[in-house]
């Protein structure tokens, strides 16, 4: 049983029940889950939840599914204290949410387990979504898992990694010659003829609500509390917003203290159109056309938009873009800090908290968490320049020529 009550318009408040619908029919606005929140703190509490599953699933009691949950063991990830990172930029409270260590390298696990656990109860054999590359992967496997059909739509740009990465799992693979929000707009008339669940469209409301845990994560990993300061990257936007609600139903539900965390999102420059609506001082998000080497997070209109800057503003937060040169330095830096090797929306993120801790935005004493979306080793490419290594002859000799050199 799940203590999720209906979906509401986040506009006008319509509620429906709890079926495969994203879009309120009045005002097209986003739907949104609903809980019975009175009901679920009764049953919750922080020694029930520390007994559960070492996973994303131990929320199990806040997320809206009812059947058995489809798990690959996604979440409960590292929340690493970066004391290098930090010592680097001047924050002496930095932690590092390494969520690229989930099963398909990203964190978008979190919100296709629920999503697909959804699309089974609801009935859906198959299952489909439009995507940058992670979630192409995540549906994938977990289809693979849950014996369900798959059909992925991608750009054609997309890494090479990435492919490889979503074939492994022999869905339907498609690549669309156009950008994300050409998929993505092609998906959205494919959803009116098929009868798939489509993940991040007749889903999303569900798939919006498994990234809620990394926001439970986070303050649970931190002996329940909120952070001071978060950092994020934002595609859809999404996210952003889920990382926030999460720490919010947890002051609600009495788990923490009211929540006072102030929140960052980071973009790519050149697909910054959240950040950009930020500076300007407006609630209204232009479309941009991506162009950054980001292009797990290169979305031109993102449907979250608005809500996202809704949060950044009302938590006293900001809102930070980088261009592709500072993505890769970021990428270094926290390899190089931490050992942790993301893809390039860890090094916007990691960019972006330089900015902010450099421009006194992020203070030196605040308990601050990066969040680390994906990992490295599918975004090769990118990084092929920065390769350099020293070629030996197999004797001692030869190394020690190398080992005299100045370096
Ligand atoms: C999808 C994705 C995001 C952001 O997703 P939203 O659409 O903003 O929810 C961030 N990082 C990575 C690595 C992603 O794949
Ligand atoms: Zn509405």
């Amino acid at each position: 049983m799940s203590y999720a009550r209906a979906l509401r318009c986040r506009k006008c408040g319509r509620e429906y029940p709890v079926q495969p619908l994203n879009l309120c029919d009045f005002c097209f606005s986003p739907l949104e889950v609903i809980y019975d929140y009175k009901a679920m703190a009764k049953g919750l509490s922080k020694e029930k939840l520390a007994q559960g599953p070492l996973s994303m699933w131990r929320y199990r009691d806040m997320l809206p599914v009812e059947g058995k949950e489809v798990d690959l063991g996604t979440g409960f990830t590292p929340l690493v204290k970066a004391d290098n990172l930090g010592r680097e930029l001047g924050l002496d409270q930095l932690y590092v949410k390494n969520d690229s260590l989930n099963p398909t390298y990203s964190f978008k696990d979190r919100v296709v387990s629920v999503a697909i656990t959804k699309a089974e109860e609801f009935g859906f054999d198959t299952v489909a979504c439009a995507s940058t590359g992670n979630l192409a992967a995540s549906v994938a496997a977990h289809a693979a898992k849950a014996g369900m059909k798959a059909y992925v739509f991608v750009p054609a740009d997309v890494e090479r990694g990435k492919l490889v990465g979503t074939a492994i799992y022999n869905p339907v693979l498609i690549t669309v010659e156009g950008s994300y929000d050409d998929v993505n707009r092609l998906c959205a008339r494919l959803v009116e003829r098929y009868n798939w669940g489509f993940i991040n469209l007749n889903l999303r409301p569900f798939y919006a609500e498994g990234s809620k845990t990394l926001g439970y994560e986070v303050a649970e990993q931190l002996e329940w509390r909120a952070p001071d300061a978060v950092v994020a990257p934002a595609a859809s936007g999404l996210l952003f917003t889920r990382i926030w609600k999460g720490l919010d139903e947890l002051a609600m539900l009495g788990l923490i203290e009211p929540v006072n965390t102030h929140m960052y999102v980071t973009q790519a420059a050149g697909s910054s159109p959240i950040v950009n609506a930020f500076q300007a001082g407006t609630l209204h998000v232009h479309p941009v056309k991506p162009d950054t080497i980001a292009k797990s997070i290169a979305v031109g209109n993102p449907a979250d938009g608005y809500y996202a800057l809704r949060v950044a503003r009302q938590s006293g937060g900001g809102a930070c873009a980088v261009t592709d040169e500072e993505i890769i330095a970021g990428i270094e830096l926290l390899a190089q800090t931490e050992g942790i090797f993301t893809e390039p929306a860890g090094g916007v993120v990691i960019a972006g908290l330089k900015k902010l801790a450099a421009s006194g935005l992020i203070k030196r004493n605040e308990l601050t968490v990066a969040f680390i979306t994906g990992a490295g080793p599918r975004t090769q490419e990118i990084l092929s320049d920065t390769v350099s290594s020293f070629t030996v002859q197999p004797t001692l000799e030869s190394v020690e020529e190398v080992l005299k050199a100045p370096v």
